[in-house]
């Protein structure tokens, strides 16, 4: 049982929703923000294995080559393209398809890898954690998402994606079985909240809605929730203790209300998820 937890926009508080869930769910928690992971920050787990992360990249042969641009014109991503009389590689555009490979008629391509960042697994308490790292200036975090979600397809795991609705959110939620969204009740997150529905419907991904910071304008968010049938889970309070927990690096649950306001959201979302 996979659940995702995602956000329309950045700052929602996400990762603190999804550290401190999934401390109560158990299971997996599995940080798919790999441009930014920072779950790790809260869960602090004894790290002990990490892999590298590479993608196969094309390394032509001049001596093979005879220009033919095969492999250019077949490559989707721009990645390949000729400067003076040879076939030069762009590798941060090349997504490891290895089409270019396949159309090169004389054999004068073959592949390297390329590292694109690493995976690192530990273990908080009883959590399972794992994290993906995408190397800095790196555009191709996608393979990386990929690996962690293959590594826990059978497992039941909280997914904490990246802010937005980016191609790397769509990776991250899909073949989940169930998606939290997070917003705070504000304009821009009610804004950015709407995208976020969008994507998850276009899916199909069942799903419910988390208000974090919640204050007096909880109701701008509650009429949407109303208005488009959408399951309110429940509401995380507006609180100076949340700053002051949070600054020091520490899960809300270490708190005992806010670990029964955990146990119940995590209670709910069992309960909907099995009716789903
Ligand atoms: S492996 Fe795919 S993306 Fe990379 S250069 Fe070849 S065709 Fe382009
Ligand atoms: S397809 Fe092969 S032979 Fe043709 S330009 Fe590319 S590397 Fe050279």
């Amino acid at each position: 049982m996979q659940i995702s937890v995602l956000s329309g926009k950045g700052g929602t508080g996400k990762t603190t929703i999804a550290t401190n869930l999934a401390v109560i769910m158990g299971g997996y928690y599995v940080d798919c923000d790999v441009e930014e992971p920072n779950g790790f920050i809260f869960l602090k787990p004894n790290i002990s294995k990490s892999k590298d992360v590479s993608i196969p990249t094309p390394q032509i042969d001049y001596t093979k080559c005879t220009l033919c641009k095969k492999c250019v014109q077949v490559c989707q991503f721009n990645a390949l393209g000729i400067a003076g009389n040879q076939v030069v590689v762009f590798e941060k555009l090349c997504h490891g398809c290895g089409a270019c490979l396949l159309a090169c008629p004389d054999g004068a391509i073959s592949e390297k890898e390329r590292a694109i960042g690493k995976i690192d697994a530990g273990q908080s308490g009883e959590l399972k954690c794992l994290q993906g790292v995408l190397n800095v200036g790196e555009p191709m975090a996608g393979p990386i998402i990929r690996d962690l979600k293959e590594m826990v397809k059978e497992e039941s795991s909280l997914i904490d994606c990246s802010p937005g609705s980016s191609c790397n959110v769509v990776k991250a939620i899909s073949g989940a079985h169930y998606a939290i969204l997070v917003t705070e009740p504000t304009a821009f997150g009610l804004h950015d909240l709407k995208i976020a529905v969008e994507l998850v419907r276009k899916l199909k991904l069942p799903f419910g809605l988390i208000i974090n910071r919640g204050n007096d304008d909880n109701r701008m968010i509650i009429d949407y929730c109303e208005k488009e049938k959408i399951r309110l889970l429940g509401v995380i309070p507006f609180d100076r203790r949340v700053a002051e927990i949070y600054s020091r690096g520490n899960l809300l649950i270490e708190d005992e209300h806010y670990r029964e306001i955990f146990e119940e959201l995590a209670e709910n979302i069992r309960e909907v998820v099995r009716c789903s």
